[in-house]
């Protein structure tokens, strides 16, 4: 077998916090947001074209709805809304509001979602950050919005909502609360969208492993690949054996947020970071903030789910 020599690539300009990358088949784009700047991004890897429209307050996810071209969920401060935009215009033509997590929590805001296979959107939120990457702790909540808009809290307790993956028979759900400095996972039924039994998996500080975990995915032997925010790396871990690193792929930047499979093949995995600054620490080089391409890894991703809207 040949050795494994990834190739790490930068495909954007520094953004101030890139979070949420999405593979889109259909149109063979990345699609990605820029927390801060109110903005949503698409990049066609085949052409390199680079489109982004600006919206009107803090943006954390987008997600195409399912059989729906040109309607995406992005969830907008504490809000859920369905916007109407064509991946290329720097105006969304129609949005409609959905509904409002933590209403009225003054400060708090969504973080990170996916959606599962049956296009349910998983999604949760972080408390108020009084100072920018000190978020108060335990504030969150962890909730499910369903195809006819019936919302779901899960879990509350939650100090900063992020990465969420699903085994690959569907049995188990993984999540990320940034500020427990682990991975957890809960026993997923997927008739019903529960989720049961939360273990610890994998725990920062028992495996070594320097930063915060962040967004997630997972490939096509089942093991997880994990952003690691003020860590300048991304891992890639078994769910299935307690603490057990497989892997580290290094990255010039710091705050690393999230990943996603993408390309023609799916084994092409986008990473987005962020260059905000925390205490004062100034990460000014283009690096920091980029979003990056690692080809070469020697594994695949899944196809991303669409979220299902009536
Ligand atoms: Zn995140």
């Amino acid at each position: 077998m040949d050795p494994v020599v990834e190739k790490v690539e930068t495909i954007s300009d520094k953004l101030i916090l890139g979070e949420g990358p999405h593979w889109d088949a259909e149109t063979q784009s990345l699609y990605f947001v820029d927390i801060f700047n109110n903005a949503i991004h698409r990049y066609v890897p085949a052409t390199k074209e680079h489109y982004k429209v600006k919206l009107d307050s803090n943006v954390s996810i987008v997600v195409p709805v399912k059989n729906h071209k040109n309607k995406f969920v992005v969830t907008l401060e504490r809000k859920v809304a369905v916007i109407t935009w064509d991946g290329k215009s720097q105006t969304v033509s129609n949005w409609e509001e959905i509904c409002e997590l933590d209403k009225g929590l003054v400060g708090h805001r969504i973080n990170d979602g996916k959606c599962d296979i049956t296009g349910r959107l998983w999604t949760g939120t972080m408390g108020p950050e009084p100072q920018l990457g000190h978020c108060e702790n335990n504030k969150g909540t962890l909730f499910s919005l369903n195809a006819t808009k019936t919302l779901t809290s899960h879990l509350g307790g939650i100090g900063i909502s992020n990465g969420l993956a699903w085994s690959l028979d569907n049995k188990k759900m993984y999540y990320i609360d940034s500020l427990k400095e682990s991975v957890s996972q809960f026993d997923f039924d997927v008739t019903s969208g529960t989720i049961s039994n939360e273990t610890t998996i994998f725990s920062f500080k028992n495996a070594g492993v320097k930063g915060l975990p962040d967004g997630m995915t997972i490939d096509t032997n089942g093991n997880l690949w994990v952003a690691c925010f003020s860590g300048y790396q991304v891992i890639q871990i078994d769910p299935r054996k307690t603490d057990t690193l497989l892997r580290s792929v290094k990255l010039p930047a710091k705050q690393v947020t999230s990943v996603a499979f993408g390309g023609k093949n799916l084994d092409e995995l986008y990473v987005t970071t962020a260059s905000f600054t925390i205490d004062d620490v100034v990460l000014s080089g283009p690096e920091h903030g980029a979003i990056y391409k690692i080809t070469g890894l020697g594994v695949k991703g899944l196809p991303a789910d669409d979220f299902v809207f009536n």
